[in-house]
């Protein structure tokens, strides 16, 4: 029993906004007693001062895909940024210059994967072909994904690749046509990553997590499509061995292929996205609502037929499963919810985005406290850069966005980054809450930040073990130098910790090396 003592810090417990205390005493990596006074008669193995900086519980990220995370750190770039001058780059030639840079250092028969392509922000309006592909990136296999995950533009080695032909395709995907590849093109992206990438990826995903300030990420993985699926069960293995807390669902609609990992699992979570989609994206026109897109006139269907989504709810609810089900469009919305409601286990599931819900929907949620796990930085981004939904979506919708409505009604209301859909950065999310799409559904900086502690401590069903500085609760904490929940709410976004301590130990950050990959699999290994 190692006890040891941090003191002179100013300590937020997360449990009310103003609830502070001056000691903290850690033991084994858990918190046995927080003290406005020094505890009398003591022996610490240590004391150590925080330099009278403001602590905080660290933040959780609810929903992320890690793998392609990884890949992206590891094999890839990003092809548009957003910056306070607008989206750069905003047209294909500005496009073709960043790929031709990064292909040109890559070799001959490098795949390459590239995300964060801002369809709505570019003057043309489109992704680039496949023959605009080819030329850039020298005949490499080539994929570039819209900002929204929900289409892409594959180069004709690539479309070779996952077995399409390409005459007569320009080379884009959408709708179920983009989803039902994903396994595969995981493969070949995966297949391309060599050992030293991969140290690289993982370090650069451990390094920004301790940056931010998180120290758990709930992983959505797995593509029904692919048979084997050993990228999985690769980062498995390997999140098992992560500073970082990993805690894995599996996409797979079949829970058999789930199942090989349950022994795994700290808890049994299946669902997210992939295979667990109800609709789409609003981006790409495939979010399922009752009215049309304003700017196409058409529809959207649902993936699945309701007695299917019940099936597999009910299947999963009774064996043990907390399930997770992305769902944007109200008719989506819907047909999750309807499944849920069936459900007899009386566990939390979740519902990822949710962002438009209708009335009926939003009174169902109320009442039956699904967790949300929403990414309200998307929503920012939007309504400044890409106008997607005002561009798509008939006013009614747009209208219907909620924040603070959902919190104030006890909703277990999370902020999550989807990474690599959009960067890990939890205060470009939590910027969102407090300035939000529709400024009245705003809530203020300790509002925002339960919804990245507390709230998504309860969605990944750990409330009991982390969330908040507590007795009995993990000792992952940040300190900074501002005191968060006094900032202007707009300033949030510039809000970094300063240091972040995960089980009561400083994180040191990554090389990257193969070595200390290596290093890291002989340490025990932990439940995901
Ligand atoms: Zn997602």
């Amino acid at each position: 029993m190692r006890k040891t003592l941090f003191y002179d810090g100013s300590f937020h417990s997360g449990v009310r906004e103003a609830d502070t205390f001056r000691f903290l005493e850690v033991t084994d990596g858990i918190i046995t007693g927080t003290y406005q006074e020094k505890p009398a008669g003591v022996r610490y193995a240590k004391e150590i001062s925080l330099g009278g900086k403001h602590v905080y519980p660290c933040l959780i990220d609810g929903h992320v895909h890690m793998l392609f995370s990884l890949a992206v750190m590891a094999v890839g770039f990003t092809v548009c940024d957003i910056t306070p001058a607008g989206v750069v780059p905003h047209n294909l030639a500005g496009v073709e210059k960043k790929i031709r840079a990064y292909a040109a250092k890559k070799p001959r028969n490098a795949v390459i994967a590239a995300n964060n392509y801002i369809l709505t922000a570019m003057d043309e309006r489109r992704l680039p072909t496949r023959e605009e592909l080819d030329d850039w990136a020298g005949g490499r296999p080539v994929v570039i994904y819209s900002i929204d995950g929900h289409c892409s533009a594959l180069s004709t080695p690539m479309l070779k690749k996952l077995e399409l032909d390409p005459k007569g395709h320009n080379g884009t995907l959408s709708g179920e046509a983009h989803e039902r590849v994903q396994g595969r093109l995981t493969d070949i992206i995966s297949a391309s990553i060599t050992l030293p990438l991969l140290a690289k990826g993982i370090a650069n995903f451990q390094n920004a997590c301790a940056a931010y300030g998180i120290s758990v990420v709930g992983a959505l993985e797995g593509n029904g499509d692919s048979p084997k699926d050993r990228a999985t069960a690769l980062i498995v293995k390997l999140a098992r061995h992560f500073d970082v807390g990993v805690r894995l669902y599996f996409q797979y609609i079949d829970l058999k292929k789930a199942e090989k990992y349950a022994k795994v699992q700290k808890h049994l979570r299946i669902g997210g996205c992939g295979d667990w989609e109800m609709d789409g994206a609003t981006g790409s026109h495939s979010s399922a609502f009752h009215v049309p897109f304003k700017d196409t006139g058409t529809t959207a269907p649902c993936y699945y037929e309701q007695d299917f989504v019940d099936r597999i709810v009910k299947e999963a609810d009774e064996k043990g499963y907390q399930i997770a089900s992305h769902a944007i469009g109200e008719a989506a919305i819907e047909r999750i919810i309807a499944a849920l409601n069936q459900t007899t286990s009386g566990r939390m599931h979740r519902i990822e985005h949710g962002e438009f819900h209708s009335d009926a929907s939003l009174e169902e949620l109320k009442k039956r406290r699904y967790a949300v796990v929403m990414q309200p930085g998307y929503a920012w981004i939007d309504k400044r850069y890409l106008n997607t939904y005002t561009q798509y979506l008939p006013q009614e919708i747009v209208d219907r966005m909620h924040f603070k409505t959902l919190y104030d009604a006890g909703i277990c209301l999370c902020g999550s980054s989807d990474s690599p859909v959009q960067d890990l950065d939890p205060w470009l999310q939590m910027l969102g809450m407090v300035d939000f799409y529709h400024p009245e559904e705003s809530v203020t900086p300790y509002e925002a930040f339960r919804c990245y502690t507390i709230n998504p401590a309860r969605a990944i069903l750990e409330d009991d073990e982390r969330g908040t500085l507590e007795t009995g609760k993990a000792a992952d904490f940040f300190t900074a130098d501002k005191d968060l929940f006094a900032i202007q709410p707009k300033d949030i976004v510039s809000f970094r910790p300063d240091r972040t301590y995960y089980g009561g130990r400083p994180y040191r950050k990554k090389k990257g090396t193969v070595a200390e990959l290596l290093g890291s699999m002989l340490k025990k290994a932990k439940l995901v």
